[in-house]
């Protein structure tokens, strides 16, 4: 069975995300979306409300499993069985930083391959944190972040601007 790993922040999952999620569910037999737990953000929503948020909007793709993990994602990779990493190239500056990503995660894990998808070409300039800014100055979230949540991440999105 050809299992991936997708990892990310997810704070909070956008429609690129799951534009990803949709197409790499289609090459791989399971697809695993983990949560990578970084101590040194402060993110909007904790581990447990992302990972319930993206259960929620990938209902419905029966070979999507969600997960989080507080380690190295070759390590994870390692322990699912995973032969395979998922990332999401947007514009070129993602390049960089994803390249040195896979080195690494190559030389802890050399039974792992990473996959570079392309953004589809609606989603190219999405990110989560142009989805809390947009948020924040209270813009339409419909044609950005999955219609379930919206209302979840304008709530948390005035409630961060008060605290
Ligand atoms: P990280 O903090 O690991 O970058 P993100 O949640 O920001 O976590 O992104 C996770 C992955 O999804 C990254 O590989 C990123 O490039 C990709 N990604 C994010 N937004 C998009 C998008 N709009 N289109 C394609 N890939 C994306």
């Amino acid at each position: 069975m050809k299992i991936a790993i997708y990892p990310g922040s997810f704070d909070p999952i956008t429609l690129g995300h799951l534009n990803l999620i949709k197409r790499a569910s289609r090459v791989f037999d399971k697809l695993i979306v983990c949560v990578m737990v970084n101590s040194a953000k402060k993110p909007l929503f904790t581990v447990e409300e992302r990972v319930e948020q993206i259960s929620l909007v990938t209902a419905r793709f029966d070979n999507v499993e969600v997960d989080h993990w507080e380690g190295l994602v070759a390590e994870y990779a390692r322990l699912k069985d995973a032969g395979a990493i998922i990332r999401g190239l947007r514009a070129l500056s993602d390049y960089e930083k994803e390249c040195q990503m896979a080195l690494i995660n190559k030389k802890i894990n050399p039974d792992v391959e990473t996959f570079f998808l392309a953004s589809s070409e609606k989603y190219m300039y999405l990110s989560s944190s142009a989805v809390k800014e947009m948020a924040a100055f209270g813009a339409d979230l419909t044609d950005f972040a999955p219609r379930e949540l919206i209302v979840a991440i304008e709530e948390r999105v005035a409630q961060s601007r008060q605290a």
